[in-house]
């Protein structure tokens, strides 16, 4: 299986569904540590996203990059909130690291790549390391198990399912750290106890990826 536009599409639009149904829980978490908007922050973005990709007046994408730069692009002018240039500086990454227009579509290993772009990104903007109760925190385990999964002969669905089950872990393991980036670092020892939303809202991405994978394993010729 490769990740052409069709997939790059659905998985957007997964993503934007997932936003939608869990927005409240994402408040709930960016109440507790933050100001409590980071649920609507994101329904936001990725309602307007949807509009880029699919309103009326949307030119059709030229390829999977231009599906996920698109998306990135519109996050960063929608999204006031820390997470909006984070994850459209992530998502414009992942787009540009990806095949041009008349270039084969990435298969696993390449969209490693772009997913490792994505998470450099989201580094060189927000500066936060491993362990500062962010979206790293959930990105960086799935891309290691993403990784992992390629390297072991694994197609697209089972490295998405592996990079979501690992980015879920990664959000449930900060729950006992101390926020060192974002408003949360604010509250200092306050901050520990708490699930931290931008990490939550990665795993929300992984799990979209492994969705759509595993449904396009399942209509088309395998992967
Ligand atoms: P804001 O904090 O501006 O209200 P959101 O509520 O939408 O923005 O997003 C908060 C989330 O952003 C946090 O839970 C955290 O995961 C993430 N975040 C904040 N700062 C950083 C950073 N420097 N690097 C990575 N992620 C960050
Ligand atoms: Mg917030």
């Amino acid at each position: 299986m490769n990740v052409d536009t069709p997939l790059a599409l659905a998985w957007v639009r997964a993503i934007a569904a997932a936003v939608e149904q869990e927005q409240g829980r994402l408040t709930e978490l960016d109440s507790a540590i933050g100001d409590g908007d980071h649920g609507s922050n994101l329904r936001r973005g990725f309602t307007a996203v949807l509009t880029a990709l699919d309103g009326p007046d949307a030119p059709a994408p030229a390829g999977a990059g231009a599906v996920l730069t698109r998306t990135g692009t519109t996050l960063i002018s929608k999204v006031g909130g820390a997470s909006g240039p984070l994850y459209g500086k992530a998502f414009r990454a992942i787009g540009a690291a990806l095949p041009q227009p008349g270039e084969a579509p990435a298969g696993p290993a390449a969209f490693g790549e772009a997913l490792a772009a994505g998470l450099r990104a989201v580094r060189d903007l927000g500066r936060a390391e491993p362990g500062d109760k962010t979206i790293v925190d959930a990105w960086t385990p799935a891309l290691d198990a993403y990784r992992a999964a390629v390297t072991a002969g694994a197609g697209l669905p089972e490295a998405a399912g592996a990079a979501a089950g690992a980015a879920e872990r990664g959000a449930l393991d900060t729950v006992p750290l101390q926020a060192r980036k974002g408003r949360a670092s604010y509250l200092g020892p306050r901050s520990v106890g708490h699930q931290d939303p931008g990490a939550t809202s990665t795993a929300l991405l992984f799990r979209a990826l492994a969705d759509v994978t595993r449904a396009g394993a399942a209509r088309g010729p395998g992967d």
